[in-house]
């Protein structure tokens, strides 16, 4: 069944997976097996996807996942200039250094697009899931960063207070723990009685609030000075609702990704977008919003 879409005020984010791997086998990545065969991608076939979404909301934020955008920078750089100066830009990424690519060379690529650049968030687990650089590289980023965390399964509770003091020596730095998405179900988004991760983080840090909106939260916490969220979002983009007033129903797009390929897609199943069906799309205020906060 098909819906005519709905989305927010300048539009659905757009994720776009770069056409290059990372080096690394995080036991909770969904990303890893689309790049074990990298027929088909192609950085002309990304950038001509990101002229059309800029094209049909010129506000939307972009976000450039992997694999690693960081690991091929002639590539990210041609990618990043597709994006005009109307949107906000977020990097997922490591801060991988090789032989290939020094710490200078990832500093001068940040100090180059500064003026892009929103955020970028830097992978660190509690658990070495990744190959990490040095955390010096992360007091010396020239533009925004935060320190994202999946703590996943029975992650080690003992290390959450030296990881976050390893942090919260870095001047700027902010930390995202992360819940395990293919686990979140609307049931379980908002519950807090047994959720292991909330009652961790409430024993090191001090509660300061709730914000969320139909498909994501994040409960934050302040750690002796340093921000912390914990984030859940729900393992889909697309929600089917009846608007209330008018009787339409609605597909509610939350994310809209560009795959390593190039083609559009409203889910993350695989879910083709209709770009004409999107360029009709009814805009609705974004429902994120404080639900709780703590003086
Ligand atoms: S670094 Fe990211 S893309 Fe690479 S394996 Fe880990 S989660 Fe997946």
């Amino acid at each position: 069944m098909k819906y005519p879409y709905k989305t927010r005020v300048g539009g659905a984010t757009v994720t776009v997976f770069v056409p290059y791997d990372c080096g690394n086998h995080c036991p909770f990545c969904i990303n890893k097996g689309e790049y074990a065969d990298l027929t088909g991608f192609s950085v002309d076939a990304i950038c001509k996807s990101i002229t059309q979404m800029d094209a049909l909301t010129p506000a939307c934020d972009f976000v450039f996942t992997g694999g690693e955008p960081l690991a091929n920078l002639p590539s990210l750089q041609r990618m990043l200039d597709c994006v005009p100066a109307t949107h906000k830009i977020y990097i997922n990424t490591t801060l991988p250094v090789s032989e290939h690519c020094s710490q200078e060379d990832l500093l001068a690529f940040a100090a180059r697009n500064r003026g892009k650049i929103t955020c970028i968030n830097v992978s660190r687990h509690l658990q070495h899931y990744v190959q990490e650089s040095n955390d010096e590289l992360l007091s010396r980023l020239p533009v925004p960063f935060r320190v994202n965390c999946v703590l996943y399964r029975d992650y080690p509770a003992e290390r959450l207070i030296p990881y976050l003091e390893r942090f919260r020596k870095i001047p700027g730095a902010a930390v995202q723990f992360r819940f395990d998405y293919t686990a979140t179900t609307p049931e379980n988004l908002y519950r807090r009685s047994g959720d292991r991760i909330l009652d961790d983080l409430s024993r090191v840090a001090r509660y300061t609030g709730l914000e969320g909106c139909r498909m994501r939260c994040g409960f934050h916490f302040d750690y002796r000075g340093m921000a912390l969220t914990y984030h859940k979002t729900l393992p889909y983009s697309t929600m089917v609702e009846r608007d209330p007033v008018t009787g339409v129903t609605y597909a509610i797009l939350y994310d809209i990704l560009i795959k390593q390929n190039g083609e559009l897609h409203a889910d993350w199943d695989g879910t083709p977008l209709d770009p004409e069906a999107y360029r009709a799309a009814v805009f609705e205020p974004y429902d994120l919003r404080w639900l709780e906060k703590i003086a």
